[in-house]
């Protein structure tokens, strides 16, 4: 069975939204260029073009078609770590604020797309972060309860009402409901489109930036045919990418999947609902598999 397909899986269920051109001749007095058009660079122009800003963005593919047409579309505030986690390294208050900004996050993200009339298919639906072991367990306890006393609304799921209401064979699970899954493709193509219609914004794509300098206070980027952009500001938003325009190098890239399965038949269904977090999930695999 070949279980890789290399479609980007909202691609094939909501079709290839707006692209823009390759960038022909070099550029000038630019207030502010933004290297990547994914979600992250298409909500730096949502607030800067919001700002009064004018802006330019250059990618080196088409339109958001980087991790943001690939990836799950679960809008979740929580993090990679833990509260309990962080509560390790930083102050309580601090642990706690980061928390809120994440949860605040996934509402005004639902605002931005009603403020550009983006329909991305957002589906607000509850999060599970599920106990693998019993040490798993014992983390996901604490973590509920040091998040309940910070004022988060966080549930304990055991392994009968696990099996029971998901038909997932685990220790337990977290559960809440601050989160949502969309299309993040067209959410990032969407926002993207509304402000290039609104004059702010100007799109060029399948053009590599290979070199980013300063010079008297200016930022100048040169792209991989020789052109250059000359700029005020630079934010880069370019992902996984971005690691080219740190001075030195701080991380390896390996791989990450997501696979989306049919709907299950009523007979696989253990419970009343279908198995997984609806029809898509990530998967990091251990190396061995990758
Ligand atoms: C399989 C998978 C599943 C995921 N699932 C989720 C999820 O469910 N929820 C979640 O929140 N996150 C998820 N993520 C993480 C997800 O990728 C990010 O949340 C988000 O899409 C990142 O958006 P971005 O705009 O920062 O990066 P990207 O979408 O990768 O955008 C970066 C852009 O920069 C461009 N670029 C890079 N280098 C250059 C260059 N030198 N010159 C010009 N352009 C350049 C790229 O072409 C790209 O379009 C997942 C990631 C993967 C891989």
């Amino acid at each position: 069975m070949d279980l890789k397909s290399g479609n980007p899986w909202w691609v094939l269920k909501n079709g290839l939204q707006q692209d823009y051109p390759k960038l022909s001749h070099s550029l000038t007095n630019q207030d502010v260029v933004i290297i990547g058009s994914g979600i992250s660079g298409a909500l730096t122009a949502h607030a800067l073009c919001t700002a009064g800003f004018k802006c330019t963005i250059v990618d080196r593919r088409i339109a958001s078609s980087g991790s943001t047409w690939a990836n799950t579309g679960h809008i979740n505030y929580e993090l990679d770590s833990s509260m309990n986690s962080l509560l390790k390294r930083y102050p309580e208050e601090f642990c706690i604020d980061v928390f809120k900004a994440c949860k605040d996050a996934v509402y005004s993200l639902q605002q931005v797309l009603a403020d550009t009339g983006v329909d991305c298919a957002i589906n607000p639906c509850p999060s599970l972060y599920i106990a693998a072991d019993k040490k798993g367990l014992r983390d996901i306890e604490e973590e509920c309860i040091t998040r309940n006393n910070a004022g988060f609304a966080l549930e304990l799921l055991n392994d009968s009402q696990l099996l029971l209401e998901y038909g997932i064979v685990a220790k337990g699970a977290t559960r809440h409901y601050d989160s949502a899954q969309i299309d993040p493709y067209k959410a990032a193509t969407g926002i993207l489109d509304y402000h290039v219609k609104a004059g702010n914004l100007t799109i060029y794509t399948r053009t590599h930036i290979e070199k980013l300098e300063h010079e008297n206070g200016k930022v100048i980027l040169t792209t991989d045919d020789g052109l250059t952009i000359n700029a005020k500001h630079v934010v880069c938003a370019a992902g996984y990418e971005a690691g080219m325009f740190l001075p030195k190098k701080v991380m390896q890239l390996t791989s990450s999947f997501a696979f989306v399965s049919e709907p299950l038949d009523d007979k696989l269904r253990l419970g009343g609902r279908p198995v997984g977090l609806g029809h898509c999930a990530a998967l990091f695999l251990p190396k061995q598999y990758r």
